[in-house]
């Protein structure tokens, strides 16, 4: 059996043990510490750049943390609604049922794969008509690191003063119309676990508008502890800070950001390359027009049986055999047994995609060999 090839593997630049000794050597093995205050503050000079935006990251747990506390400081409480894109992993919208809300799925449109902004518009108006109220916030997913038709979705949203955060947990290094994906919504939740863009074995990060905002991210984040000699406590927190050792790897990472979004950018480009003239075989691309750069997190193809002679199944089980790891697309959640009862506005995408669409190995350190391994199967299935 050959060397298997994983869809997508975290990959090390070699400074994450310098900062982990560090906190060894200083003693901060604990919450908090030097090495979460500059892996807050490297996040923040590559996420604004040289726009002259002002951000303020708080490192955390996980990305599902983030999403959480993002919701909870947007006001979102019991009764509420929240729209969420159906076609994503189920970290987007579990935190929206944490808070005691219902979410609102909203299918995808072809171009981005993401939240449709004009469905999103009919599921608002809907609502009010429904519930007479406006749905609380409206999170989006930027998903496989596609932005979506981010300036039409603000729009909508701007039109009703729904608040939007952002779900960017697989989209960091990705831009529209050259800002960074997570710098759009009044919050965003980044995710570091061991399979995004970069890791920290696992762990997240809400970016924040301003840093009365992030204070009270962090406040929420550390039990909500209030400022007094002893242990006083007003309102419910939670324990979702970064470690100082996990934090100690996002640090080291940060120096690798730029290659591995370049190398998942070059995966995709060989992909496409080679992948061009099979027949049903559709490697996707972001719009053209030079508004959309993703960061190609994963490559994604869709099969269309007619055209290829194959179905998505026979190509996830051919590359199996082969000891190629691949995987299905997100599963819409409006299809999930356990949001059966929550509202869908739907066009078909989601599930068409969720039908066809197939995650192909992504990850930093594939080699060039194992790109041509995957696509020779893809080749031999095709009978070319
Ligand atoms: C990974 C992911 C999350 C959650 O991040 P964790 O750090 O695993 O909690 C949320 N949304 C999407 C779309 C993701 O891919």
């Amino acid at each position: 059996m050959r060397e298997r090839i994983w869809l997508s593997l975290a990959h090390m630049g070699g400074r994450e043990q310098e900062f982990i000794r560090e906190a060894f050597d200083t003693n901060w093995v604990v919450p908090l510490g030097p090495n979460v205050d500059a892996f807050e503050k490297a996040l923040e000079d590559y996420l604004t750049g040289d726009t002259g935006e002002e951000r303020h990251v708080v490192a955390l747990s996980s990305g599902t943390a983030a999403l959480h506390l993002g919701l909870l400081l947007l006001g979102v409480e019991r009764g509420d609604e929240v729209v969420c894109q159906s076609f994503t992993f189920s970290a987007s919208a579990n935190p929206i049922v944490y808070q005691g809300a219902t979410p609102v799925f909203v299918d995808s449109e072809e171009g981005t794969w993401d939240m449709d902004p004009v469905l999103l518009e009919e599921a608002i108006k809907d609502r009010l008509r429904k519930t007479g109220r406006l749905p609380k916030a409206i999170v989006p997913v930027w998903l496989y690191g596609m932005p979506g038709r981010i300036g039409e979705i603000l729009e909508v949203a701007g039109r009703y003063g729904i608040p939007v955060l952002e779900d960017s947990a697989e989209a960091l290094g990705s831009a529209y119309k050259g800002r960074k994906c997570g710098t759009f919504g009044e919050f965003a939740g980044l995710s570091f676990n061991g399979n995004k863009v970069i890791t920290t074995s696992g762990g997240g990060a809400l970016v924040c508008r301003t840093e009365a905002m992030a204070k009270r991210a962090m406040f929420y984040a550390t039990q909500a502890r209030e400022s007094a000699p002893h242990y006083q406590h007003e309102r419910i927190g939670y324990n979702y800070r970064m470690s100082n050792i996990c934090a100690g790897i996002g640090r080291g990472q940060m120096f690798v950001l730029d290659e591995h979004v370049w190398r998942r950018r070059e995966n995709h480009a060989r992909y496409a390359e080679l992948l061009g003239g099979v027949p049903g075989v559709e490697v996707k691309g972001q719009p053209g027009g030079g508004d959309y750069a993703s960061n190609y997190w994963l490559t994604c193809v869709t099969v269309d049986p007619g055209g290829a002679g194959f179905t998505r199944e026979d190509l996830r089980l051919a590359l199996e055999e082969e000891n190629i790891e691949s995987r299905p697309l997100w599963k819409p959640m409006h299809l999930q047994p356990v949001f059966k009862d929550a509202p869908f506005y739907g066009n078909g995408t989601s599930e068409r995609l969720f039908e066809k669409g197939l995650c192909l190995p992504s990850g930093p350190t594939l080699r060039e060999e194992d790109l041509e391994r995957v696509v020779a199967v893809v080749r031999k299935l095709a009978g070319r």
